[in-house]
C-alpha cells in the first residue's frame, strides 16, 4: 500500500467528501493514555455531565476505539459535515440553527454508509482485496467515543474555550463524525499538514496549550454565554449550558438551571443554543448576524495573529453544507402560541427526522419556560 500514496489519499479522501463531508483526517487510533482521558473523567467527577449519566457509562471502549470493532481498530477517520448558523429568532422561541434541519444522525449515518460501500469497493479493486473482509463502525452521536479528542489528534482542527474543534477553513460550526475500520490506513494522517504525525498528535492533543492556538486572547464565548457555562479551563458545566437545560434534562430544571432559563437568552429558548458560536470570530465569515460584525478578535494585534493562524492552516477545503441541514420552511410559521397549542400529532408531523423530536412535546412546552399568566 506504499505505492502512489499521494494518489491513493485522494481517492480515499474523495470518497469520503462524496459523502457531503467538508474535511477529513485519519488517524491510527491506538488506546488513549490516561493523561488523554484526565480531563473527561476530570468533568465527570465535578458533576458537569448533570444527568446525563450515559456519559460515564463504557469508559473502556471510550478509551479504546478497538474495542468497538471485532478485528483491531487500525483506522479512524475525523470527520467534519459543517451546518448553517443562523441570527436569533427576536423574541419567537429560537431552536439551535443545527436542529432546523434534517436529523443529522440519519443524514450522516446514511451518506457515510455510502461511502463505507465506496471505500470497501475501493480497496477491493485498488488492492484486490475481497470486499467482505473489511469492517466499518459509523459513529455520529451514536458510540461512546471522545470524538473531539479524536478530531485533535487527526489534525482535524484545534480546541476552542468553548470545547469546539475549529478548523481554519471551516470554522468550529460542524457536526463529527467517525468512522473507525480494521484497514491500515494510518499514513495518511500526514496529508492534510506540513507538520509530522508525531508533530500533529503532540500539539493538537490536547492540554493547556491548545486553544491558544485557535483563540488566542479572545474570551467572546465565556463573556457571552447567558449561564457562565465555559469555565476557564475550556470544559462546560452542562448544568448550566442552555443547551443541555433545553434539550437533555429531563422535568423540572434544578435551582441554578432554572436561574439560566430566566435570563433573556434562556427566555426566549424553544431548543438548543447557538451563541458560543455567533459570537465566535472563528465562525465571523459564515454567519451574517450583525452582532458579529465587530470583527471579532478584542485586540487588534489578535486579529493579525489569527489571520496569519488562517494562513497557516493547511485544512484546503471548501466549507459546503448539505442541502438537509438548511432549515425547513414550515419551521418559519414556529410560535410561542402555535407550541402552546401543540398536539402530539402535529409535534410527530412537524418533527419528524428532526434533531428536535429528542426533547418531545413536553419537554418543548416546559422549555417556553413561561407562568399562567405570563407570555412574551
Ligand atoms: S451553548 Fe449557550 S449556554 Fe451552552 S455553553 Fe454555549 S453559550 Fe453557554
Ligand atoms: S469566542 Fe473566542 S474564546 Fe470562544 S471559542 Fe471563539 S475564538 Fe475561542
Amino acid at each position: 500500500m506504499g505505492r502512489n500514496t499521494g494518489r491513493l489519499r485522494q481517492e480515499v479522501r474523495d470518497i469520503i467528501l462524496a459523502a457531503g463531508a467538508s474535511d477529513v483526517s485519519i488517524i491510527s487510533p491506538a488506546p488513549l493514555k490516561a493523561e488523554e482521558i484526565a480531563d473527561y473523567t476530570g468533568w465527570l467527577s465535578r458533576e458537569m455531565n448533570g444527568e446525563m449519566m450515559y456519559l460515564s457509562n463504557y469508559l473502556p471502549l471510550r478509551q479504546s476505539p478497538s474495542l468497538l470493532l471485532t478485528e483491531e481498530a487500525r483506522s479512524l477517520f475525523s470527520i467534519a459535515f459543517p451546518f448553517p448558523l443562523f441570527p436569533p429568532n427576536g423574541k419567537n422561541p429560537n431552536i439551535a440553527s443545527y436542529a432546523l434541519g434534517d436529523d443529522y444522525h440519519d443524514v450522516i449515518r446514511t451518506r457515510l454508509r455510502n461511502a463505507c460501500k465506496n471505500l470497501s469497493e475501493w480497496l477491493s479493486k485498488t488492492f484486490d482485496m475481497s470486499p467482505y473482509v473489511c469492517e466499518f463502525r459509523i459513529c455520529i452521536d451514536s458510540a461512546p467515543v471522545r470524538e473531539r479528542l479524536w478530531a485533535l489528534k487527526a489534525g482535524l482542527g484545534k480546541r476552542c474555550r468553548n470545547g469546539m474543534i475549529a478548523s481554519g477553513s471551516l470554522g468550529s460550526a460542524f457536526f463529527l463524525a467517525e468512522i473507525i475500520t480494521d484497514i491500515p490506513l494510518e499514513y495518511f494522517i500526514d496529508q492534510y499538514s506540513i507538520e509530522s504525525n508525531e508533530d500533529v498528535n503532540t500539539k493538537n492533543g490536547g492540554g493547556e496549550t491548545s486553544w491558544a492556538e485557535a483563540c488566542l486572547r479572545c474570551t467572546k464565548c465565556i463573556d457571552a454565554c447567558p449561564g457562565k457555562a465555559i469555565k476557564d479551563n475550556g470544559l462546560i458545566d452542562a448544568r448550566l449550558c442552555i443547551s443541555y437545560l433545553t434539550i437533555e434534562h429531563r422535568g423540572a430544571w434544578k435551582p441554578e438551571g432554572e436561574k439560566v432559563m430566566q435570563t433573556p437568552a434562556g427566555r426566549t429558548t424553544l431548543f438548543g443554543c447557538d451563541i458560543c458560536l455567533r459570537v465566535c470570530p472563528l465562525n465571523s465569515e459564515y454567519i451574517s448576524d450583525s452582532c458579529h460584525s465587530d470583527g471579532g478578535m478584542e485586540n487588534p494585534s489578535d486579529n493579525d495573529k489569527y489571520k496569519t493562524y488562517r494562513k497557516n492552516e493547511t485544512f484546503k477545503d471548501k466549507r459546503e453544507v448539505m442541502p438537509e441541514f438548511y432549515p425547513r420552511p414550515e419551521y418559519k410559521g414556529i410560535t410561542r402560541e402555535s407550541i402552546r397549542s401543540m398536539s402530539k400529532e402535529d409535534f410527530s408531523r412537524l418533527f419528524r427526522k428532526s434533531p428536535v423530536k429528542r426533547t418531545g412535546l413536553d419537554g418543548l412546552k416546559r422549555n417556553l419556560n413561561e407562568t399562567d399568566s405570563e407570555t412574551l
